[in-house]
């Protein structure tokens, strides 16, 4: 029995918490003063002063109540339109639920298509959070290796790892570490296998927006059959800078939200009431999302255009989102090492992804912060590798 604070004893806690792991969290956490920070995945701008003033108006006029747990009917039906005109997913109004969050939904996501033993396949490098929420709900993640430089998905390999286990399936595209953006063949394929074997798709849309290559953005919702088996995340917090709003959206058939809406119902009710008018006009006003996508477009060519003055590093050109992959084998350090020796002696804040499948000799950078802050950053690599 493990020894409380004062000392005594304390009950003990279920062995698939202890198991959590923080994802990218112990990389996210402010550093030292004068350190670099090339990790944050996050825009580097102030959420649009509308959707602000929508709130602030909001809470000014007492807004404050207890509400429908979806969401309200007009900020549904804000959302549902969006996903219907932009992305062609025939989802109703009451098969949309806000929530705190993209993350959350994504949990939401893994409660409905996962049981005990399931596997779920995701596609490596992913976002940790995946893997950790598969867990958390008693599946089991099975990792199925995108290959460098460009990380896309093989159909072939996905079809080999499906067994009589498999539940579900995960998209993340454009991908969170990878920058891929994987084309409308590749998308039509993996809703095709997950037909033909009967898997949930659990599809994370939360950078659908982001996409700098001419690929046309498929949403796996969109094909033919695809809708039923497809839960739908998204939200605005990267498209209009409203990470620190904690606002997402549940997007599937209505009698799955249904189901959701009333977890949601029973766990933290609804997002703030106030912050519903701002979430439903972030779904009417994406006219911010045009001047970040220049910015981003910028920053990136900024930061691979001084990546490529490092001899020793190798940046793959993403495709969308706003992080850059670079392998650093050619340093001779692992990935671990480097960012650790980045820290200590450049004073530069970088994500390793030795830990991830996939993921092995890889670092992740963000373009995601200012110009300054990127010269900085690369800068300083620079002339630590060239000692
Ligand atoms: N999905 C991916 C792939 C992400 O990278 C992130 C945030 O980094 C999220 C979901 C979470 O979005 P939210 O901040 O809305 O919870």
């Amino acid at each position: 029995m493990p020894k409380g604070a004062m000392g005594g004893a304390m009950p003990d806690i279920p062995d698939y918490l202890k198991r959590l792991k923080g994802g990218f969290k112990a990389f996210l956490s402010p550093p030292p003063e004068g350190v670099v920070r090339l990790t944050v995945g996050e825009p580097g701008f102030d959420t649009p002063k509308n959707i602000a003033d929508a709130a602030t108006t909001a809470l000014m006029a007492g807004d404050t109540h207890y509400t429908r747990g979806e969401g309200r009917e007009e900020l549904c039906t804000a959302w549902a339109s969006h996903l219907r005109s932009r992305w062609k997913i025939p989802v109703e109004d009451d098969g949309i639920v806000i929530t705190p969050g993209a993350k959350q939904a994504l949990l939401y996501a893994f409660m409905v298509a996962v049981q005990e033993g399931d596997e779920v396949i995701l596609l490596a490098p992913c976002w940790p959070t995946h893997a950790e929420q598969v867990e958390l709900v008693g599946g089991v993640p099975v990792f199925v290796r995108c290959g460098a430089p460009t990380f896309h998905p093989r159909v072939d390999m996905i079809r080999e790892a499906i067994t009589e286990k498999t539940s579900a399936i995960v998209i993340n595209t454009p991908n969170n570490p990878t920058g891929a953006v994987y084309t409308p063949q590749e998308m039509i394929a993996i809703v095709e296998l997950a037909i033909k074997h009967d898997l949930w798709i659990i599809s994370d849309e939360i950078y659908t927006e982001l996409i700098w290559n001419d690929t046309e953005y498929i949403a796996p919702a969109s094909v033919l059959g695809g809708f039923e088996r497809t839960l739908t995340v998204t939200g605005p917090s990267k498209t209009h800078a409203m990470t620190g709003w904690r606002i997402g959206v549940f997007a599937a058939p209505t009698s799955v939200a249904k189901v959701v809406g009333r977890l949601q119902g029973n766990t933290c009710s609804h997002i703030p009431s106030f912050l519903m008018p701002a979430a439903e006009l972030a779904a009417k006003d994406w006219s911010s999302v045009e001047m970040f996508r220049g910015e981003y477009i910028r920053r990136k060519e900024l930061m691979l255009d001084l990546l490529q003055q490092i001899p020793s590093l190798s940046a793959s050109e993403p495709e969308g989102a706003f992080y850059v992959m670079v392998d650093v084998r050619q340093t001779g350090m692992d990935a671990a090492t480097f960012a650790k020796r980045a820290m200590d002696e450049a004073l530069v804040q970088v994500i390793p992804l030795d830990s991830l499948p996939g993921g092995e000799g890889y670092i992740r950078l963000s373009y995601a912060a200012d110009d300054d802050v990127i010269r900085e950053g690369i800068g300083r690599l620079r002339s630590w590798l060239a000692q």
